[in-house]
């Protein structure tokens, strides 16, 4: 936790000149709150569990002290490990460790998988100090011998909510259990959860933490609002009707859960907004998924649709809005959606759309942000359309209102607790008539909030 005041300066980290070099030609002035924070305790070699806020600049808080106190070796095998979720992520880590060291020697390689592994030897044979990668391949590189682990002194999972929510427990189980026993344990994470507590109690050694506001904490500078929508094509048509304003909506990222509704979404849209418009989602090929991506990040593409496996923790640049196009049923997501805007202190908007089914799921976001997103009315001039698209035909005949796939009931647990938080019924928006407003309970104890209260998937 904070040691008193936050670090002013990078002059005052006594970082090197190399480093303080960077740092200017990149233009930040001083360190953030999250970065300040981390640079004793990391150097200090003990295992460290760092939470922030989306785009606090969590990877220079790690990479800041690894890469200054990393001394010049020839030699092959990496001495830093950095595990991040997604592939776009290696990429991104990789660029922002190349801008961070560029005044200094360090040898950076970034692995992941959905290419062909053989293309990967090469790279590997050339030598490396510090290796971002995927757990997925990283594992088949080590197994395989092709990558030695043996020398490697500080791992960093960064992004390690996300990594859970992908289902990497297993392999990163199987990854520490190939590292040599004596390093050190570092993780980044915008949000903290009981499955993330399990895995610190498994391999962190009386991890220091630093905590810079409570998990789940929405940033300041991101506008939230919500509009009621009854329906999907309902809420295509809002969508349209806010993206008509190019002046407004500049640069927009939409967030739907499934894939499939994400390119129902583009289809809809192509023809009215044509090619300033693009979808990615994981049945995209590798090489699709990147030029979207830098696509849009270059502002040739005004709006993304996306699903949150791809865009989670993307540092995309100059963000305007965050649209939601579904109300994700995990809270969580909805933090690391609206966390693609409003980075580094800049000023971002989110808009959600919910329908009667989501509320509940809505309440929920509110609850863990601790505030109520405010609510627009629905615009006159949008159309609200009666056409139900398949799903939305099953939910009406679905005999429990979270239907009864074998998803869905694993998270009754978590559900019920929510309710039970939710002192008032929230019953339908449409149906309520005097539209009372909920009652927010006031959450206790830890400041990282959810931690004992959160029940995973
Ligand atoms: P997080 O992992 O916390 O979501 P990132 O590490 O991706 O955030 O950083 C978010 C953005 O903030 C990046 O564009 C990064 O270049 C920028 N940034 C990081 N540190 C600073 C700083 N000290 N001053 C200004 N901008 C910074
Ligand atoms: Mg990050």
């Amino acid at each position: 936790m904070s040691t008193g005041e936050p670090i002013q300066s990078f002059e005052k980290l006594r970082i090197s000149a190399s480093m303080l070099k960077a740092m200017k030609e990149l233009g930040f002035t001083k360190p953030t709150p999250i970065q300040s924070e981390s640079f004793a305790p990391i150097l200090s070699g003990k295992d460290i569990v760092g939470i922030a806020q989306t785009g606090t600049g969590k990877t220079l808080a790690y990479s800041l002290p690894i890469l200054d106190a990393l001394p010049y070796s020839e030699q092959m095998n990496p001495r830093v490990l950095i595990l991040v979720p997604t592939r776009e992520l290696v990429l991104q880590v990789v660029d922002q460790l190349e801008e961070y060291s560029k005044f200094k020697s360090v040898r950076i390689l970034g692995l992941y998988g959905g290419v062909n592994i053989k293309q990967q030897i090469e790279p590997i044979t050339q030598g490396a100090d510090v290796v971002v990668a995927t757990p997925g391949r990283l594992y088949d590189l080590a197994v395989s011998r092709i990558l030695q682990l043996k020398n490697i002194k500080q791992l960093v999972i960064d992004e390690v909510d996300v990594m859970l929510d992908l289902g990497f427990r297993f392999q990163l189980n199987n990854i520490f259990d190939l590292l040599p026993p004596r390093r050190q344990n570092i993780m980044f994470s915008a949000t903290m959860t009981t499955e993330i507590d399990l895995i610190i109690d498994e391999i962190f050694i009386k991890p220091t933490r630093i905590a810079i506001g409570f998990s789940g904490e929405p940033l300041k500078n991101i506008e939230q609002v919500s509009y009621a929508v009854p329906n999907f094509y309902t809420k295509v048509n809002l969508l349209a009707h806010l993206l008509s304003d190019k002046e407004e909506f500049k640069k927009v990222i939409v967030f739907v859960g499934t894939k499939k509704l994400a390119d129902k979404i583009f289809d809809t849209l192509e023809g009215e907004l044509g090619n300033s418009i693009s979808v990615v989602h994981s049945n995209k090929s590798q090489n699709f998924r990147i030029k979207a991506i830098e696509d849009f990040d270059s502002e040739k593409n005004r709006i993304m649709i996306s699903t949150d496996v791809m865009a989670r923790g993307l540092d995309l640049e100059h963000m305007s809005h965050v649209v939601n196009f579904d109300t994700p049923e995990f809270p969580e997501n909805y933090i690391h959606r609206i966390g693609r805007t409003g980075r580094a202190g800049r000023m971002g908007k989110s808009i959600i759309f919910f329908t009667n089914k989501e509320e509940d799921y809505k309440i929920e976001i509110e609850l863990l942000m601790n505030m109520e997103i405010p609510e627009l009315d629905f615009p006159e001039e949008v159309a609200v359309s009666s056409q139900l698209i398949p799903e939305e035909r099953k939910l009406k005949v679905a005999k429990s209102p979270h239907g009864n796939s074998a998803k869905n009931q694993k998270t009754t647990a978590y559900h019920k607790k929510a309710d039970k938080n939710t002192k008032e019924n929230l019953g339908s928006k449409w149906k309520r008539e005097g539209s009372k407003k909920y009652k927010k309970p006031q959450r206790k104890g830890d400041k990282i909030q959810n931690r004992n209260s959160k029940k995973k998937r």
